[in-house]
């Protein structure tokens, strides 16, 4: 049989291909639903997502194929590339001269064929969705569409797939200085506990004081080049982070001995201490250690990085630019508690702590309060719903902020008493409202792994009396993980009562495609850190854009977090996202102010849309 011809555009085809970063990568439940209804559809034995590569065809998904790729030349995908645009149909393969003498079609194994191109961005053909089958096969015309259809999905899945890896991999990055940041320091560092390993950690001295007279973009100066010199000074297998502010981080393998590493941490002294000029003027730059070995001063890395902080804290008050190094290990800090709990000045961690495991006892007072920020649609131009947020004042004009006590609450096993009282106190508020606009209620990914979550939701409608289909549940994939049938049960549960359930904060470096294929959602909102930089970052856009085309393949309505400025919704309105919440429309308010403020939001939506001449958007929120 003689290989298809080459397509037109095959070395920009290639490109394309390679960019997305797909071929050899793991199979994936996404990919693989959709090859499943795409043989559903034509009753066929085979039926795969196949990406032709320079001589290769590699199948991302498949059904009713033992192999995972084949040589090109005998790939009929590859002809189908050759439209981009087309459904290739091939209902007998022997009565069709380009195939008669392909070995499947002699050996009476394959007979009928469909293949719709997957595309890319720029439109190159990538591959085929196709379905295949030993017996010859008319599909009507009706059949062929669903393949296109699919095939549409499965191009914007294939896009959002490589958006997303691209993400993954900046978000380990600290894009000031380059260097791997905390996320990735902690994700290294779990595996690492059971190898030796040592860590410095690196906190600079009086850096706010150089911040001070240099101002930030000096002192942006001064971290960059700090970064440039650790950086320098490590060997092949140690590691240099930015673990955030002005603390850096190396980790290195092995170093037993304490010689070594008073050593290295002399070589760090010296790097950071060598002359630095900001605007022709010296900077005084020293930085203060803390050093910690496994297995000899710590047992686990969580462990380790207490050890290695108490060196540090150590170093710090004996004063400038010296180093500790571990004596024992730290016993006296709760390792629940996170570093960098120290929201409200005056409180300890532990202190927090202790408030908080108080504040979730029922005794009647409640140091929680409500506030809630509007969900716009753009095409009504109207509030949709409104998103209930969680305010802790420990003391008259002192807030901790949400985040930092939901993780606390997350890491004291205490969050489902919270998300309880979210949402009892939610749904007895939108009850009273005016209007029947929905709430939204935050509750933690844990919850799901925890308790009833759909039990739990059913309580608080019977005794709010609030409609089911006013409830929308927020849920963050912070902690999915291992059997996963719990939370699968709970959305279903909460789907079955009435309400929706929406993935939160996606893109924000937890909520992954599979996710989002893997529980039936109804709906998705694409976290602040994606919308932030859309109006400078066509990456970011481009993302974003991608979003929207999958909730609409899906059927899931897609919300725009922390739209701030009228640029951002222009492009938002621009990608197809139909609805949109943020402080260009409101800031979370009071109930007690909660009318007037989605009256404004409305009013400052449609001048913001009337403003960069958008009508009402057309798209069905
Ligand atoms: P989230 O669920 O993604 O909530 C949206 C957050 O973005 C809120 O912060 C909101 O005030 C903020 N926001 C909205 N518009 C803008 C904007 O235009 N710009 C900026 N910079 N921010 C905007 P908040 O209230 O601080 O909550 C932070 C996170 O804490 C929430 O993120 C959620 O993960 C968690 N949280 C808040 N309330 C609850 C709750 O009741 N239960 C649970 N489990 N988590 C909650
Ligand atoms: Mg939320
Ligand atoms: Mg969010």
């Amino acid at each position: 049989m003689p290989p298809a011809p080459l397509p037109h555009d095959e070395a920009e085809r290639l490109i394309a291909l390679h960019g997305l970063d797909l071929i050899d990568t793991p199979a994936s439940e996404v990919f693989n639903s959709f090859v499943r209804v795409a043989s559903g559809i034509f009753s066929t034995t085979i039926a795969a997502i196949s990406l032709i590569d320079t001589d290769r065809q590699w199948f991302k998904a498949s059904v009713g194929l033992p192999i995972r790729q084949t040589p090109r030349d005998v790939s009929f995908c590859a002809h189908a590339i050759l439209q981009p645009h087309e459904v290739l149909c091939v209902s007998d393969a022997r009565l069709d001269p380009r195939f008669t003498d392909h070995p499947d079609v002699l050996s009476g194994d394959l007979r009928f064929y469909a293949g719709v191109p997957l595309l890319s961005e720029e439109g190159h053909a990538l591959g085929a969705l196709c379905v295949a089958d030993r017996h010859p096969q008319q599909p009507d015309k009706r059949q062929l569409e669903h393949l296109r259809d699919l095939a549409t999905g499965v191009s914007a899945a294939i896009r959002l797939h490589s958006l997303m890896h691209r993400l993954e991999k900046e978000a380990h990055r600290d894009p000031l200085t380059s260097l791997s940041n905390r996320r990735e320091f902690e994700a290294l560092l779990s595996p690492a506990a059971n190898d030796s390993v040592t860590l410095f950690l690196l906190d600079l001295d009086n850096f706010k004081g150089i911040n001070d007279v240099f101002g930030h973009p000096g002192g942006d100066l001064v971290l960059q080049e700090v970064g440039r010199r650790l950086q320098a000074l490590v060997r092949s297998g140690d590691r240099a982070f930015r673990l955030g502010g002005d603390e850096f981080a190396l980790l290195c393998p092995g170093m037993a001995s304490s010689e070594a590493r008073q050593a290295l941490a002399d070589r760090i002294h010296a790097a950071i201490g060598a002359a630095f000029m900001v605007d022709d003027q010296p900077v005084p730059l020293r930085t203060s250690i803390g050093i910690a070995t496994l297995p000899d001063d710590a047992k686990t890395a969580q462990e380790l990085v207490q050890a290695a902080d108490a060196a540090l804290y150590r170093a710090k008050r004996a004063g400038r630019g010296v180093t500790r190094q571990a004596a024992t290990l730290p016993d006296t800090i709760d390792p629940l508690v996170p570093k960098g709990i120290s929201a409200v000045h005056n409180i300890g961690r532990m202190d927090l702590a202790a408030r908080l495991r108080q504040a979730l006892v029922p005794s009647g007072a409640e140091p929680f309060h409500l506030v809630f920020q509007p969900v716009m649609a753009l095409n009504t131009q109207e509030t949709t719903s409104l998103e209930a947020l969680v305010r802790w004042d420990i003391s008259p004009g002192s807030a901790v902020p949400p985040d930092e006590f939901v993780t606390l609450a997350e890491r004291l096993g205490l969050i489902s008493h919270l998300d309880r009282w979210v949402l009892n106190a939610a749904c007895k508020e939108a009850a009273t409202w005016p209007k029947p606009w929905r709430v939204a209620v935050n509750i933690s990914a844990l919850s799901f792994g925890l308790m009833d979550v759909a039990a739990m939701v059913e309580d608080a409608l019977t005794s709010s009396g609030l409609a089911s289909d006013r409830l929308i549940i927020e849920m963050t994939e912070t902690a999915l993980g291992g059997d996963t049938t719990q939370v699968q049960k709970a959305v279903q549960g909460i789907r079955e009562l009435g309400a929706r359930i929406v993935l939160d904060d996606f893109g924000g470096g937890h909520g992954s495609l599979m996710t989002l294929r893997q529980f039936p959602f109804t709906g998705l909102k694409i976290d602040q850190s994606l919308v932030k930089p859309i109006a400078s970052d066509t990456v970011h856009a481009r993302m974003v854009e991608v979003l929207a085309e999958f909730g609409h393949v899906l059927d899931i309505r897609v919300v725009a977090e922390g739209v701030e400025s009228m640029e951002q919704l222009r492009i938002l309105a621009e990608c197809g996202v139909p609805l949109a919440q943020g402080y260009l429309f409101a800031k979370p308010v009071r109930p007690s102010d909660l009318v007037q403020a989605i009256e404004a939001a409305e009013v400052n939506l449609r001048a913001a849309l009337a403003a960069s001449q958008l009508g009402p958007f057309s798209e069905a929120a």
